[in-house]
């Protein structure tokens, strides 16, 4: 199956919300502390947002929706990259489903 990149698509999310995840730098910490060791998030998913791959960010949906949006993450991450309010940000998208 091939993979279409979905180069807009950090930009289609900022116009839904403030998403941010530049400064990112996949240390882990988030996973660490995250009470559902959630690993996909945010670092692997904000990967994919910045790669465009679309596709992935959909088929991890029911992780992005299963997030308590609890902040333990936010509070950790050294990067102050706020990330419940990018995971506000995807599920908005996901539920659009416009794209
Ligand atoms: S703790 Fe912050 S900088 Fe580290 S991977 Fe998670 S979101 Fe990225
Ligand atoms: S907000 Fe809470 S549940 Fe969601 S990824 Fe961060 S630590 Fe995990």
């Amino acid at each position: 199956m091939s993979t279409v990149v979905h180069r807009d698509l950090a930009d289609e999310l900022r116009l839904i919300g403030s998403y941010d995840a530049e400064a990112c730098m996949n240390c882990g910490v988030c996973t660490a502390v995250c009470p559902l060791e959630i690993a996909l998030l945010p670092r692997r998913l904000f990967r994919y947002v910045e790669l465009g791959l679309a596709d992935r960010v959909r088929d991890e949906s029911e992780t992005v929706f299963s997030c308590l949006l609890c902040r333990a993450c936010e509070e950790s991450c050294p990067a102050e990259v706020h990330i419940t309010e990018n995971v506000r940000v995807l599920r908005h998208w996901l539920l659009e489903g416009s794209h």
